[in-house]
């Protein structure tokens, strides 16, 4: 028999409930928006109505003590009010202008015991906002390497950036720690990709008793995986896998599958870098990231090389792009060959792929390339 009103923790409540009463009110009815400084918004409504955003930089993972934090300035300043943006930014409403300034100096005034803002404010226009990751080393089983870390180390690099709008346009940054990329980097005007080297190790003795062949045979996406017969050193015949080592990938689905294939490995394990990506289609379509940085070693707990990298591109593209546009564009019109230059990059064997696809565009399929 259905219940009427009743009240489960079965799925989220419908979202339009937790609408601040100006956006309620004013739904499908905006008029226009403008930034009015550096991480701070103003939508106006036909109406009359405006709502002011304070945007500060969030974290993918949070401690419940934050979360309560962030729960508190919402009911201090705006009605118990807030939302995140798709990269994890959070943002403060008010209702009017006289609001702000209160719930901008509040924020800047929550600050980590070594002095660093908890909330920091910015994010918007013409600047770096909040990098989409994913999880690392934290919960996830096929990382390469480390997601809060080097994000971490890469947003104190690039915090000014965050804070101003110094940039010619949008700079999104994106990471994922393995290349089954759940971070969406393959669209990232700079992206940071853990990246494995080695194929997976195999547990001849406990393949079979933790996992099912076949599934661990179809997981493979280059076919490198077949079952086979072992014997182990005590002479044992068990039922296990061979893995072709030159098809492998290293992707990690095997592992996904069977947890006999593990494949971490301190040396072979680290970072990639790819640029010139945007999921955007203004002044120019969509364009995939392309390898620039084939490998860098895992620096923990900073990344140095990683991130001094990083930095001479955000220079390069700061001091040479025009007004608009895009890191990916930059490049297409100085040439990928200025832009290794600029940006004191290696230009090594590594970046040349042979993937005849053309959706991904690659070094060797372009006629202009003249290395
Ligand atoms: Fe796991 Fe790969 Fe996603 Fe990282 S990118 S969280 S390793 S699936
Ligand atoms: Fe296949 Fe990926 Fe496993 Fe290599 S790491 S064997 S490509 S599933």
């Amino acid at each position: 028999k259905p219940m009427e009103n009743r009240i489960t923790d079965i799925g989220p409540r419908k979202y339009d409930e937790f609408y601040p009463e100006v956006i309620k009110k004013n739904k499908g009815k905006w008029s226009h928006h403008e930034i009015l400084e550096p991480g701070v918004l103003v939508h106006v409504a036909e109406s009359g109505d405006e709502i002011y955003t304070v945007r500060v930089g969030g974290a993918r993972l949070m401690s419940t003590t934050h979360i309560n934090e962030i729960c508190e300035i919402a009911d201090k300043h705006c009605d118990g009010h807030l939302r995140f943006t798709t990269r994890n930014n959070i943002e403060f409403m008010v209702d009017s202008k006289d609001k702000v300034e209160p719930l901008k100096n509040d924020l800047k005034s929550r600050k980590f015991a070594g002095g660093s803002f908890k909330f920091p404010i910015g994010g918007t226009g013409a600047g770096v906002t909040n990098i989409v990751h994913t999880q690392g080393w934290i919960h996830c089983h096929t990382p390469a390497t480390d997601a809060s870390g080097t994000v971490k180390a890469t947003m104190d690099e690039l915090f000014a950036d965050f804070q101003d709008q110094r940039l010619p346009a949008q700079l999104r940054v994106s990471m994922a720690c393995c290349l089954n990329m759940c971070g969406a980097v393959h669209c990232s005007d700079i992206a940071i990709l853990g990246y494995h080297r080695k194929p997976p190790m195999i547990d001849h003795e406990y393949l079979d008793k933790l996992c099912e062949i076949p599934l661990a045979v179809s997981a493979c996406p280059t076919a490198a995986i077949k079952p086979a017969k072992v014997t182990l050193e005590d002479g044992t015949e068990v039922k296990s896998v061979d893995v072709k080592n030159e098809r492998c990938m290293f992707c990690g689905n095997c592992y996904t599958m069977c947890p006999s294939l593990p494949l971490a490995d301190t040396e072979g394990d680290g970072i990639v870098l790819m640029a010139g990506g945007k999921v955007s289609n203004r002044i120019s379509d969509p364009k995939f990231s392309k390898v620039v940085v084939a490998f860098l070693p895992n620096e923990m707990p900073r990344w140095p090389s990683m991130t001094d990298a990083i930095h001479k591109m955000v220079n390069a593209y700061s001091n040479g792009a025009n007004k608009y546009e895009r890191l990916g564009d930059w490049a297409d019109r100085i040439g990928w060959e200025k832009f290794f230059e600029v940006c004191e990059l290696d230009f090594t064997h590594h970046l040349i792929d042979d993937f005849r696809q053309q959706a991904y565009m690659s070094w060797r399929q372009s006629t202009q390339f003249k290395f």
